[in-house]
């Protein structure tokens, strides 16, 4: 079996412990590779690297850097189904969606950024003062399991094009993308220290990473509950962060609209990644007169979309979850949901096979306090939620300690109205598609600031302003 190392100054290193830790296939829940356990003293070798690479990193030219990334964009491109496949293998997400859903957004986010910061203005005028957009330093990007590849991507990317350096700190179910990752960047030849990665355990490796002197950004993406401790310890040094974090999204359904198509936007998102995705469309508001007709759209979706299945089968639609403690996750919920008086409508059962399967379960008569409808539950799980006016459907959806995804299928002209009195970061009206262009990021409880395009630029930059 195989064992990686870390990437510190531009060599594959292993832990200074020499300590190893293992890498599960949630389908076979078979130990598939293992990883360095890292621990303090290989991330003060990973800062101090990042920080002796930064001040010749941050005098390159834009060009310079935009072709290094260039470079990394290509070879993402050369490796894209051995990322597909390694995705499936640690994740478990069905192949056919690691390709399109996981490598293939990683390069069309990627690209966009190179296609914006070409644009960019690193300074401006202000009446007679000279606006600089500067980097901040060394940057911290620890990053969860649901997105192994993207969620490195939409940190690293905006982070070395403005001139900062980073230490990578990955999910410790998915270390195996970023390694993959690190040798792309590796052959992409960056100057030694400008990439740094350590694996190891999130309240180790990932805590003293944050609290570390000399990093001056901590980026972040995972649970609002280690967000909100990051932020807490990042007080005392008053630093920088980038917070992406939970959310309980609502798609609401407005009379007059295609009901069946907003079934399906919102079973696809619990459906897609096992559910494990932060901008699912957890909660489908509907009309209380819509609620027979809704039922059935539903059960006709799962008919024909669900098909549980070996990751690597290429009709496979729902592979299992990411780890046994994700799986007891999301059967504690279903209790918790029937505890509170929730109806189940389909599934509700860990499936009888190895691997940590879980049926694509539904939930109707929900009340949205409820912890079910409150509660980010990260599995294949749908709430329905009904509504008696458009007035209360808003309230409903905005009564979350997250703001980060949601939808609204209905007459046009309604529907972009209430997209207006959504408090959430990102809106679908209808079929409207996605940008890798526009600011992806959280209202309230699902964090600080955006990623991706020129708005995951300017979250890396501080600003000067010279006065001539
Ligand atoms: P998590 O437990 O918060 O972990 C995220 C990352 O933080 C992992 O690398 C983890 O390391 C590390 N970590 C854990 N405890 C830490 C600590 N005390 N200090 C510093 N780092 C620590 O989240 P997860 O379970 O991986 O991912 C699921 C959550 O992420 C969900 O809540 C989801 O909504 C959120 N998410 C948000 C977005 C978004 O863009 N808003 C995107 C994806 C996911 P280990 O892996 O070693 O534990
Ligand atoms: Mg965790």
């Amino acid at each position: 079996m195989k064992s990686h190392q870390n990437y510190i100054k531009g060599q594959w290193v292993s832990a200074q412990s020499g300590l190893l830790m293992d890498v599960i296939n949630p389908a076979s829940e078979k130990v598939i590779a293992q990883v360095a356990k890292s621990h303090h003293n290989d991330v003060d070798a990973a800062v101090e690297a990042a920080q002796k690479a930064f001040p010749a990193w941050k005098a390159l030219t834009v060009e310079e850097r935009i072709g290094y990334l260039e470079r990394i964009y290509q070879g993402i491109e050369a490796r894209k189904e051995e990322l597909a496949q390694v995705i499936a293998a640690e994740l478990g997400a069905p192949i056919s969606f690691s390709r399109s859903g996981q490598v293939g957004l990683a390069l069309r986010e990627l690209k966009a950024s190179l296609e914006e910061v070409a644009d960019f203005e690193f300074e401006e005028m202000a009446d007679q003062a000279k606006v600089v957009k500067e980097p901040y330093g060394v940057v911290a990007c620890i990053t969860p399991w649901n997105y192994p590849l993207n969620q490195i991507q939409r940190k690293i990317t905006p982070a070395l094009l403005t001139g900062n350096t980073v230490v990578v700190k990955p999910a410790s179910n998915t270390p195996l993308t970023a390694l993959i990752y690190a040798e792309i960047i590796d052959q992409a030849g960056l100057p030694a220290g400008v990439f740094n990665l350590v694996t190891g355990s999130g309240s180790e490796v990932g805590d003293y990473l944050a609290d570390h002197p000399d990093v001056d950004l901590i980026s972040f993406t995972g649970s609002t509950e280690v967000g909100k401790n990051l932020y807490s310890k990042a007080a005392p040094q008053v630093k920088q962060l980038v917070l992406e974090l939970g959310g309980k999204s609502a798609m609401v359904y407005l009379k007059g609209g295609d009901l069946t198509f907003a079934v399906k936007k919102a079973m696809d998102t619990v459906i897609y990644n096992q559910g494990q995705t932060c901008s699912a469309m957890t909660r489908l508001l509907v009309p209380e007169e819509c609620l027979e007709e809704t039922k059935e759209a539903i059960l006709n979706y799962y008919q024909e979309q669900v098909v549980v299945g070996d990751p690597l089968a290429e009709d496979t639609t729902l592979g299992p979850l990411v780890s046994a403690d994700q799986l007891k996750r999301v059967q504690d919920y279903i209790e918790i949901g029937q505890e509170e008086g929730a109806e189940i409508l389909i599934g509700g059962h860990p499936l009888e096979r190895p691997g940590y399967y879980f049926e694509s379960t539904v939930f109707v008569a929900v009340d949205n306090a409820m912890r079910i409808a409150q509660e980010e539950i990260f599995g294949p799980v749908l709430c329905v939620l009904t509504y008696q006016d458009l007035a209360q459907a808003i309230a409903i959806a905005n009564d979350s300690i997250y703001g980060l995804s949601g939808g609204v299928v209905g007459p046009a002209d309604q529907a972009l109205e209430v997209a207006y009195q959504l408090q959430t970061g990102n809106i679908f009206v209808n079929d409207g598609p996605r940008s890798p262009k526009a600011p992806f990021g959280g209202y309230k409880q699902s964090g600080l600031g955006r990623e991706n395009g020129k708005y995951g630029l300017e979250d890396y930059l501080q600003l000067k302003a010279i006065f001539l």
